[in-house]
């Protein structure tokens, strides 16, 4: 037996300092994870425990790119996120073991159809079609577990050069041990799963034409220019 045909490969993350890609396997984001941002989209942070989405690793798109603006929405929002990369496997695995089976760290954007989103909870619907589309998941160059501790960085991102997202990573309400713990009582994790650790405030529309720049301080920067719509 012999495929009817061939599926794209696993898209490929670059991987600072090293001659090796970090290919992907799945991609977990977590919601609400910044107070100021879960006040400014009107909730209040579940302080019971993190809950996710998730997005198709075909929408991985590396950064630098231009993408077109997508279809089926007039609010498409930008996400500025810490991307957690997992290099080992991980099942039920305790807080204090978690730390162990981070590979790395990126900047990543969760870009959103925001109005899309808004639809799905008025309507108490999945929110796929706001969050899993076609080049959602941008990211950087991963930096190896070595290089960055997780600590008060700012995060930050600009549109057109103008500030719109602003904090630190002390910030995050759940903390990068505390994610890959509950997460892993869900999924067996493994090696090529990526974790978007959610947005600060200030997200918002971009149009075509637009140029986003986000930055983690320690960290590879990461770009996006937004086309025109197909
Ligand atoms: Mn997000």
């Amino acid at each position: 037996m012999t495929p009817l045909f061939d599926l794209p490969p696993h898209p490929q993350v670059p991987v600072v300092g090293m001659d090796a890609t970090f290919p992907v396997r799945r991609i977990f984001c977590v919601g609400r994870n910044y107070a100021a941002h879960a006040a400014e989209m009107g909730h209040e942070v579940d302080r019971e425990a993190p809950f996710y989405f998730t997005k198709t690793p075909s929408a991985t798109v590396l950064t630098s790119a231009t993408i077109p603006y997508p279809p089926g929405t007039s609010d498409y929002h930008h996400e500025m996120e810490l991307v957690v990369a997992i290099g080992a496997p991980a099942f039920r695995i305790a807080r204090d073991d978690a730390m162990s089976v981070v590979f790395g760290y990126a900047c990543g954007l969760d870009m959103t159809r925001r109005d899309l989103q808004q639809e799905g909870k008025d309507k108490r619907r999945p929110w796929d079609l706001g969050k899993d589309f076609e080049n959602s998941a941008v990211i950087a160059p991963i930096t190896p577990a070595a290089g960055f501790a997780v600590g008060n960085q700012a995060i930050a991102m600009t549109v057109n050069g103008a500030s719109r997202q602003t904090a630190t990573l002390d910030e995050l309400i759940w903390s990068i041990p505390e994610i890959i713990s509950h997460l892993s009582g869900y999924y067996h994790l493994q090696p090529g799963d990526l974790i978007y650790t959610g947005t600060p405030a200030g997200v918002g529309a971009v149009v075509a034409g637009d140029h986003i720049h986000g930055t983690i301080a320690g960290l590879t920067p990461i770009d996006l220019t937004i086309g025109q719509p197909e």
